[in-house]
């Protein structure tokens, strides 16, 4: 962690109002309110047609880099519902919780650290049952007595089964990384890697927050993409952290995020979850500050070494070339896939004047936009230019995600594509239908190019596979 750090105050936030994305997202399909026409849930946020090829594009480009292009690496896909046992193991069930404090008045409740005037405080003040009386803090909304902070534990629980009592209880898993630890013994077997390798997994994860909100950046229930990387101890798990940090920062920058508004933060030693030795985060500057985008955690053997005094298996490594048995250590990298989805769409969006004429431009990049084409007639009445455009549009399809759309005159449908990232529109005009070529514009430079209508598909793949990071 030698590079200079950005100055945090000289770095400005893509967008000054986080409104222009909500309302983007709305308008054009990205994000809805969850449960809307019943005034919505807080903290639960539902994608739309164009978030959800976002998402998805998000996660398939993570685990491009975390196991399709890695030896190393393998992933799993484990249940949501799990072992009661494993919480208690984990250390969730008694730690996994967040300082929560009440107003007397008005019943509102906070999470005290994100109290205006807690900015500066350690965990040790956090932890502190004086503290309100200390610094004198006051409810944000009517000013009235805050109560002491008590813990809040942030797991969901239900029940298994029909009968709701205590033996029945169960947790929605508030983080992946457990459903990879109960299963290390499994994969390592089923696929014999040695030490040092990781296991993947993407998946939902729910938290009770106490204050969430910011957009998705902090919801109660939203997707992880975390890799447990599993080391020999000590030595091992400081070289893996060392070379895991740069990568992942990488992976955003890579991504098209700008390389100002990204930084690292360690937390301090007050500061570390129960299971972590050391952590240091990947932050982005977002409207509302800097805040987290994933977090980098050496988490010793905590978990394996718990899991296997708990379970009474053996979850040992035996090293042939040493002739040694141990319990792994894990260097984990734990991201979320709405919140880097969230970073990708602020941090590429764009505002600026051509010939007099605002435009609202999505930047992002190739791989990860909704719609990769839109192919458009330049006249709708003339049914061979509409036939072709299909004919362009339906195999493309076959390769990637197209799209087709008559409903504007062309400069109105170049801007509706320009606002949700498309990074290519094709245009069928009367000249197509004689000679057989079509224009391709592109969405950044607003460059046109003819191109033969037959060399569409193989010109967009092929500049999406040029676009496309490699060696992540
Ligand atoms: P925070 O301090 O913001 O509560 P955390 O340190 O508890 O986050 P981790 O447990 O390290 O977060 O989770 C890993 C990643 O999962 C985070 O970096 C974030 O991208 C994502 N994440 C965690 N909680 C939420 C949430 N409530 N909503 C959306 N994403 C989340």
């Amino acid at each position: 962690m030698t590079e200079p750090q950005p100055d945090p105050n000289a770095v400005a936030p893509s967008v000054a109002n986080l409104d222009v994305i909500v309302s983007l997202a709305k308008r054009r399909g990205f994000v809805f309110p969850s449960s809307e026409i019943y005034g919505g849930i807080n903290a639960v946020w539902d994608y739309g047609p164009l978030g959800v090829e976002l998402k998805n594009n998000v996660k398939r480009a993570w685990w491009r880099a975390m196991v399709q292009e890695r030896d190393d690496v393998v992933g799993v896909d484990a249940g949501i519902l799990m072992h009661p046992q494993v919480w208690v193991t984990s250390g969730h069930v008694g730690s996994f919780s967040d300082p929560l404090v009440e107003c007397a008045s008005c019943r509102r409740r906070y999470r005290l650290d994100e109290l205006p005037g807690t900015e500066e405080l350690t965990q040790t003040d956090i932890k502190d049952p004086e503290i309100v009386d200390r610094l004198k803090l006051t409810c944000p909304a009517d000013g009235g007595k805050l109560s002491a902070p008590r813990r809040f534990n942030l797991m969901f629980k239900t029940y298994m089964g029909p009968v709701e009592d205590e033996a029945a209880i169960v947790y929605l898993r508030p983080e992946t990384a457990q459903g990879s630890y109960v299963n290390f013994k499994n994969v390592r077997e089923s696929t014999r890697k040695k030490l040092p390798f990781g296991i993947a997994q993407i998946g939902k994860s729910f938290r009770n927050e106490i204050s969430p909100g910011n957009f998705v950046f902090r919801m109660r229930e939203f997707e992880q993409m975390e890799m447990q990387y599993f080391v020999r101890p000590r030595e091992g798990a400081a070289t893996a952290f060392e070379e895991w940090l740069p990568k992942r920062m990488a992976w955003y920058e890579a991504y098209g995020v700008t390389r100002s508004r990204l930084r690292f933060r360690e937390h301090a030693p007050d500061e570390l979850a129960h299971y972590a030795k050391k952590a240091i985060d990947v932050e982005y500057r977002f409207p509302f500050g800097w805040k987290e985008l994933e977090g980098i955690h050496n988490r010793g053997d905590w978990d394996l070494g718990n899991h296997a005094k708990a379970s009474g298996e053996n979850l040992e490594y035996f090293d042939p070339a040493t002739d040694e048995h141990f319990i792994p250590w894990v260097v984990e990298t734990a991201a979320g896939a709405d919140r880097a989805a969230f970073t990708f769409l602020i941090d590429a969006y764009r505002e600026e004047e051509v010939r007099g004429e605002k435009r609202v431009v999505l930047g992002i990049h190739p791989d990860l936009a909704p719609y990769k084409v839109a192919v458009l007639p330049l006249l709708k009445k003339r049914p061979e230019i509409v036939e072709l455009c299909h004919r362009i549009k339906d195999d493309l399809k076959r390769q990637t995600m197209a799209v087709y759309d008559d409903t504007a005159a062309i400069g109105k449908l170049y801007r509706r594509q320009d606002e949700i990232g498309t990074p290519w529109c094709v245009t069928v005009d009367v000249d197509s239908l004689e000679d057989g070529n079509v224009t391709v514009r592109d969405r950044d430079a607003m460059t046109q190019e003819r191109i033969s209508a037959g060399q569409v598909t193989r010109y967009i793949t092929d500049k999406l596979d040029a676009a496309r990071p490699r060696g992540l």
